[in-house]
């Protein structure tokens, strides 16, 4: 950026907190619903109209992820689910596919893998996800746990490359995980993983620290530099934009979500705005909007971490946690976020960001296959 752009951007900050928003270079609240918008990152998990009406009337196309964990269906079940809302409004929603560690490291399972990956695109997958189990819990038939840079990925890897399909990685957890719990840095963390030890790392010294996840992840990065990839959640970098920003400019084809995470932005510009909003616009072609907006069959054991808080009320939750991201990314507005038990100000970034965050990075990231 320009410093003459930098001061430009540094009256208008100075202008909207005066209550003097900068006409036209801001949206307002009354902006989100007109405004087009993509969330890279919710699980629709049921095949109602639930999600579909709720994206409709607020404006989103969504990216729905199938991701084999043990609180969701079965990655058959997300599929078709995938399959069949994707068939009643290709244009709004999208989906990521997935795979299983079953018969990982034995000769079958690259092929296998990628028969399944060449399947979905034929069903429209617009992406790969993978998850933190590869790290943290499946181990390989000598009992090692099997880590993201493992070379019996690669022919896996080298096929969605292939594909020109993005990889969405969930790696490790909040740094919150491997603190102790008058540390942490937000309730949600706090409640959780007080509520589940055995996710709880810090209670675990002999799984790997949150740095060996993060410099396993950095590993397989730079092991396909032509991969897409998108770190969901922040790249579990949630605690300092400086350490995103570092892991960002090291790896040119990494990007990032904020499913999940807004909390611990928040948290951050409490005590730096400049450098919170700095980070934004910095970074603007690199980050996504996510939300981590689940809807899950109402049997299900446990929802886990995933929003909304109370299922029942999936549409008012819903569209209520949109505009608070919303109202916080694209406004000035303060309002209290519990998770923090704070008040906070948004950083009224300029439309022209929040028209890449919100909607033109994703479209970019996740194109149709080859
Ligand atoms: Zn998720």
């Amino acid at each position: 950026m320009t410093n003459r752009l930098a001061r430009a951007t540094g009256l208008c900050l100075l202008l909207s907190i005066a209550g003097a928003a900068c006409a036209g270079q801001v949206y307002t609240v009354a902006d989100f619903a007109r405004v087009r918008k993509f969330d890279a990152h919710v699980h629709a998990n049921t095949d109602d109209d639930a999600f579909l009406n709720v994206a409709r009337k607020d404006g989103f196309e969504l990216l729905s992820i199938n991701v084999d964990y043990p609180d969701f269906p079965p990655l058959r079940e997300q599929a078709r689910v995938a399959h069949k809302l994707r068939a009643a409004d290709p244009k709004l929603f999208h989906f990521a596919t997935t795979f299983s560690m079953q018969d990982f490291g034995n000769n079958r399972w690259t092929e296998q893998t990628n028969r399944l990956i060449d399947a979905e695109i034929r069903q429209g997958a617009l992406g790969v996800k993978v998850w933190k189990n590869i790290g943290m819990v499946e181990k390989d038939a000598q009992g090692h746990l099997i880590m993201l840079d493992d070379s019996r990925f690669d022919g896996v890897m080298a096929h969605i490359e292939a594909r020109h399909l993005p990889l969405i990685a969930h790696q490790a957890e909040p740094k919150n995980c491997w603190l102790p719990l008058e540390a942490m840095t937000t309730e949600n963390d706090r409640s959780y993983f007080r509520d589940h030890p055995s996710y709880y790392m810090y209670l675990h010294p002999e799984l790997p620290s949150y740095e060996s996840l993060m410099a396993a992840r950095d590993r397989f990065v730079a092991r396909h530099p032509k991969l897409r990839f998108v770190g969901a959640h922040l790249g579990s970098l949630e605690w300092s934009v400086e350490r995103l920003a570092k892991f960002l400019d090291t790896y040119p084809n990494a990007r990032v979500d904020l499913a999940a995470r807004m909390s611990q932005v928040q948290y951050q510009s409490t005590t730096d705005y400049a450098k919170v909003r700095r980070f934004f616009i910095d970074y603007q072609d690199r980050i996504l909007y996510g939300s981590d907006l689940t809807e899950n069959p109402l049997t299900a054991a446990d929802r886990a971490q995933n929003p909304p808080i109370d299922s029942t009320r999936f549409p008012e939750e819903t569209d209520e946690f949109w505009r608070s991201d919303w109202a916080y990314l694209a406004t000035a507005t303060v309002q209290h976020v519990a998770a923090i038990n704070a008040d906070v100000r948004g950083i009224a970034l300029p439309r022209r960001v929040i028209d890449k965050v919100y909607y033109l990075n994703a479209r970019r990231v996740f194109e149709r296959a080859k």
